[in-house]
Protein backbone atom coordinates (compact mmCIF):
# COMPACT_ATOMS: atom_id res chain seq x y z
CA UNK A 1 0.00 0.00 0.00
CA UNK A 2 2.64 2.41 1.12
CA UNK A 3 6.13 1.42 0.29
CA UNK A 4 9.39 3.65 1.09
CA UNK A 5 12.55 2.32 -1.10
CA UNK A 6 15.73 4.08 0.51
CA UNK A 7 14.23 7.68 0.70
CA UNK A 8 16.44 10.54 1.12
CA UNK A 9 14.99 14.00 1.03
CA UNK A 10 17.73 17.25 1.29
CA UNK A 11 16.28 20.43 0.98
CA UNK A 12 17.93 23.25 -1.03
CA UNK A 13 19.92 24.29 1.52
CA UNK A 14 21.44 21.00 1.89
CA UNK A 15 19.63 19.85 5.25
CA UNK A 16 18.86 16.25 5.25
CA UNK A 17 15.10 15.89 6.17
CA UNK A 18 15.15 12.34 6.02
CA UNK A 19 18.01 10.14 5.49
CA UNK A 20 17.70 6.15 3.68
CA UNK A 21 14.36 5.63 5.25
CA UNK A 22 13.06 2.19 4.27
CA UNK A 23 8.98 1.17 5.07
CA UNK A 24 6.65 -1.07 4.33
CA UNK A 25 2.61 -0.18 5.29
CA UNK A 26 0.40 -3.04 4.41
CA UNK A 27 -3.40 -2.79 2.85
CA UNK A 28 -5.16 -2.37 6.16
CA UNK A 29 -2.64 -1.77 8.83
CA UNK A 30 -2.76 1.10 11.30
CA UNK A 31 0.52 2.71 11.78
CA UNK A 32 1.85 5.83 14.23
CA UNK A 33 4.50 7.93 13.07
CA UNK A 34 6.28 9.13 16.38
CA UNK A 35 9.11 11.21 17.17
CA UNK A 36 10.81 14.46 18.24
CA UNK A 37 10.11 17.76 16.72
CA UNK A 38 12.26 18.08 13.29
CA UNK A 39 12.34 14.35 13.29
CA UNK A 40 10.91 14.83 9.94
CA UNK A 41 7.50 13.58 10.11
CA UNK A 42 6.06 16.26 8.30
CA UNK A 43 8.58 15.63 5.86
CA UNK A 44 7.69 12.16 5.01
CA UNK A 45 3.88 13.26 4.88
CA UNK A 46 4.55 15.94 2.34
CA UNK A 47 6.37 13.22 0.07
CA UNK A 48 3.33 10.79 0.87
CA UNK A 49 1.03 13.59 -0.73
CA UNK A 50 3.45 14.05 -3.19
CA UNK A 51 3.76 17.59 -2.27
CA UNK A 52 7.76 17.28 -2.20
CA UNK A 53 9.62 14.71 -4.26
CA UNK A 54 12.19 12.64 -2.79
CA UNK A 55 15.99 13.42 -3.79
CA UNK A 56 16.68 9.18 -3.87
CA UNK A 57 15.21 6.43 -3.58
CA UNK A 58 11.30 6.04 -4.64
CA UNK A 59 8.11 6.05 -2.86
CA UNK A 60 5.01 3.57 -4.35
CA UNK A 61 1.50 4.92 -2.87
CA UNK A 62 -1.30 2.98 -4.10
CA UNK A 63 0.80 1.36 -6.96
CA UNK A 64 1.58 4.52 -7.80
CA UNK A 65 5.43 5.62 -8.14
CA UNK A 66 4.93 9.10 -7.40
CA UNK A 67 8.23 10.12 -9.24
CA UNK A 68 7.23 9.00 -11.84
CA UNK A 69 3.50 10.82 -11.73
CA UNK A 70 3.02 13.40 -14.23
CA UNK A 71 2.14 16.99 -12.56
CA UNK A 72 -1.50 16.69 -14.14
CA UNK A 73 -1.73 13.17 -12.43
CA UNK A 74 -0.76 14.13 -9.18
CA UNK A 75 -4.79 15.78 -8.42
CA UNK A 76 -6.27 11.99 -9.20
CA UNK A 77 -3.52 10.12 -6.99
CA UNK A 78 -4.52 12.64 -4.10
CA UNK A 79 -8.30 11.37 -4.76
CA UNK A 80 -6.62 7.89 -3.77
CA UNK A 81 -5.87 9.62 0.06
CA UNK A 82 -7.51 10.81 2.92
CA UNK A 83 -5.69 13.29 4.92
CA UNK A 84 -6.82 15.34 8.34
CA UNK A 85 -4.87 18.04 9.98
CA UNK A 86 -4.29 18.77 13.61
CA UNK A 87 -6.12 22.24 13.03
CA UNK A 88 -8.76 20.71 10.94
CA UNK A 89 -9.29 22.77 7.95
CA UNK A 90 -12.98 23.32 7.19
CA UNK A 91 -14.39 25.97 5.41
CA UNK A 92 -16.20 28.13 7.53
CA UNK A 93 -18.92 29.51 4.80
CA UNK A 94 -20.14 25.80 4.72
CA UNK A 95 -22.60 23.41 6.96
CA UNK A 96 -21.04 19.97 7.89
CA UNK A 97 -22.77 18.61 5.15
CA UNK A 98 -21.58 20.82 2.47
CA UNK A 99 -17.82 20.57 3.77
CA UNK A 100 -18.23 16.99 3.16
CA UNK A 101 -19.85 17.15 -0.01
CA UNK A 102 -17.72 19.65 -1.33
CA UNK A 103 -15.34 16.56 -1.61
CA UNK A 104 -17.52 14.67 -3.86
CA UNK A 105 -18.57 17.48 -6.01
CA UNK A 106 -14.96 17.60 -6.97
CA UNK A 107 -14.85 14.77 -8.26
CA UNK A 108 -18.16 15.38 -10.19
CA UNK A 109 -20.05 12.82 -8.15
CA UNK A 110 -23.71 12.33 -9.25
CA UNK A 111 -26.12 14.26 -6.60
CA UNK A 112 -27.82 11.05 -5.59
CA UNK A 113 -24.24 9.31 -4.72
CA UNK A 114 -23.40 12.24 -3.13
CA UNK A 115 -26.72 12.60 -0.80
CA UNK A 116 -26.39 8.71 0.12
CA UNK A 117 -22.48 8.77 0.70
CA UNK A 118 -21.89 12.42 3.16
CA UNK A 119 -24.98 11.29 5.12
CA UNK A 120 -23.33 7.84 5.22
CA UNK A 121 -19.77 9.00 6.78
CA UNK A 122 -21.66 12.17 8.78
CA UNK A 123 -23.53 9.10 10.18
CA UNK A 124 -20.80 7.05 10.87
CA UNK A 125 -18.81 9.81 13.03
CA UNK A 126 -22.16 10.80 14.82
CA UNK A 127 -22.58 14.09 13.19
CA UNK A 128 -26.05 13.03 11.11
CA UNK A 129 -28.19 15.38 13.17
CA UNK A 130 -25.73 18.52 12.84
CA UNK A 131 -25.63 18.28 9.21
CA UNK A 132 -26.54 21.79 8.66
CA UNK A 133 -24.47 23.26 11.64
CA UNK A 134 -21.79 25.72 10.37
CA UNK A 135 -18.17 24.80 11.75
CA UNK A 136 -18.06 27.87 14.02
CA UNK A 137 -20.99 26.36 15.81
CA UNK A 138 -19.72 23.00 16.60
CA UNK A 139 -16.94 22.27 19.52
CA UNK A 140 -13.37 21.48 18.33
CA UNK A 141 -14.03 17.57 18.23
CA UNK A 142 -16.95 18.27 16.21
CA UNK A 143 -15.13 19.72 13.83
CA UNK A 144 -12.67 16.88 13.55
CA UNK A 145 -15.00 14.36 13.07
CA UNK A 146 -16.82 16.18 10.54
CA UNK A 147 -12.84 16.65 8.86
CA UNK A 148 -12.50 12.90 8.99
CA UNK A 149 -15.85 12.50 7.89
CA UNK A 150 -14.50 14.65 4.39
CA UNK A 151 -11.79 12.57 4.42
CA UNK A 152 -12.80 9.54 4.11
CA UNK A 153 -16.47 9.99 2.00
CA UNK A 154 -14.23 9.36 -1.27
CA UNK A 155 -13.42 5.76 -0.06
CA UNK A 156 -9.80 6.58 0.35
CA UNK A 157 -7.50 3.14 0.35
CA UNK A 158 -5.20 4.71 2.71
CA UNK A 159 -6.07 7.94 5.59
CA UNK A 160 -2.90 9.82 6.99
CA UNK A 161 -3.59 11.83 9.63
CA UNK A 162 -1.54 14.68 10.72
CA UNK A 163 -1.36 14.81 14.72
CA UNK A 164 -5.49 14.78 14.12
CA UNK A 165 -6.14 15.41 18.16
CA UNK A 166 -3.38 17.63 18.80
CA UNK A 167 -6.20 20.46 19.81
CA UNK A 168 -8.36 18.17 21.40
CA UNK A 169 -8.72 17.22 25.14
CA UNK A 170 -8.28 14.03 26.86
CA UNK A 171 -11.79 12.37 26.34
CA UNK A 172 -13.02 13.90 22.93
CA UNK A 173 -9.52 12.56 21.70
CA UNK A 174 -10.03 9.05 22.70
CA UNK A 175 -14.00 9.44 20.78
CA UNK A 176 -11.97 10.70 18.18
CA UNK A 177 -9.20 7.36 18.28
CA UNK A 178 -12.33 4.85 18.20
CA UNK A 179 -13.33 6.53 14.89
CA UNK A 180 -10.11 5.98 13.52
CA UNK A 181 -10.32 2.50 14.69
CA UNK A 182 -13.78 1.81 13.09
CA UNK A 183 -12.33 3.27 9.93
CA UNK A 184 -9.35 0.88 9.84
CA UNK A 185 -11.13 -2.22 11.03
CA UNK A 186 -13.20 -1.48 7.74
CA UNK A 187 -10.13 -2.00 5.79
CA UNK A 188 -8.53 1.71 5.42
CA UNK A 189 -5.18 1.79 5.89
CA UNK A 190 -3.92 4.51 8.41
CA UNK A 191 -0.82 6.19 9.10
CA UNK A 192 -0.91 8.87 12.03
CA UNK A 193 1.81 11.26 13.17
CA UNK A 194 1.47 11.99 16.85
CA UNK A 195 2.86 13.54 20.08
CA UNK A 196 0.20 11.50 22.06
CA UNK A 197 1.87 9.28 24.49
CA UNK A 198 -1.67 7.92 26.21
CA UNK A 199 -2.88 7.24 22.70
CA UNK A 200 0.03 5.09 21.55
CA UNK A 201 0.43 3.78 24.69
CA UNK A 202 -3.19 2.19 24.90
CA UNK A 203 -3.71 1.18 21.16
CA UNK A 204 -0.66 -0.85 21.11
CA UNK A 205 -0.76 -0.35 17.10
CA UNK A 206 2.17 -0.29 14.77
CA UNK A 207 5.20 2.73 16.47
CA UNK A 208 7.22 3.88 13.55
CA UNK A 209 9.81 6.42 15.34
CA UNK A 210 12.01 8.97 13.49
CA UNK A 211 14.46 10.82 14.82
CA UNK A 212 17.12 12.96 12.81
CA UNK A 213 15.56 12.38 9.67
CA UNK A 214 16.22 7.89 9.95
CA UNK A 215 13.92 5.08 11.35
CA UNK A 216 15.20 4.54 14.63
CA UNK A 217 12.43 1.85 15.93
CA UNK A 218 9.56 0.15 13.93
CA UNK A 219 7.34 -2.06 16.35
CA UNK A 220 4.09 -3.90 16.30
CA UNK A 221 2.17 -3.01 19.44
CA UNK A 222 4.86 -0.78 20.06
CA UNK A 223 4.72 1.64 22.74
CA UNK A 224 5.42 5.77 22.32
CA UNK A 225 9.38 6.03 23.96
CA UNK A 226 9.87 9.22 24.24
CA UNK A 227 9.60 12.29 27.11
CA UNK A 228 8.60 15.26 25.08
P1 LIG B 1 8.76 17.12 12.16
O1 LIG B 1 7.48 17.11 11.42
O2 LIG B 1 9.17 15.77 12.66
O3 LIG B 1 8.77 18.12 13.29
P2 LIG B 1 9.83 18.22 9.70
O4 LIG B 1 9.66 17.16 8.70
O5 LIG B 1 8.88 19.36 9.70
O6 LIG B 1 9.92 17.56 11.16
O7 LIG B 1 11.27 18.85 9.55
C1 LIG B 1 12.45 18.08 9.58
C2 LIG B 1 13.60 19.01 9.47
O8 LIG B 1 13.64 19.53 8.13
C3 LIG B 1 13.53 20.21 10.40
O9 LIG B 1 14.81 20.42 10.95
C4 LIG B 1 13.14 21.33 9.49
O10 LIG B 1 13.70 22.57 9.94
C5 LIG B 1 13.75 20.93 8.16
N1 LIG B 1 12.98 21.48 7.03
C6 LIG B 1 11.67 21.31 6.77
N2 LIG B 1 11.31 21.92 5.61
C7 LIG B 1 12.43 22.50 5.13
C8 LIG B 1 12.74 23.30 3.97
N3 LIG B 1 11.80 23.59 3.07
N4 LIG B 1 14.03 23.71 3.79
C9 LIG B 1 14.98 23.38 4.70
N5 LIG B 1 14.76 22.64 5.81
C10 LIG B 1 13.51 22.22 6.03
Amino acid sequence: MIHLNEVTKVFDDGFVALSNVSLKIGKGEFAFVVGPSGAGKSTLIKLLFREQLVSAGEIIVNGRNLTELQPQEIPYFRRSLGIVFQDFRLLPDKNCYENVAFAMRVIEASRRDIQRRVKHVLDLVGLLPKAKIYPAQLSGGEQQRVAIARAIVNNPAVLIADEPTGNLDPETTWETMRIFERINQSGTTILMVTHDKPIVDQMMKRVIALENGRITRDESKGVYGYED
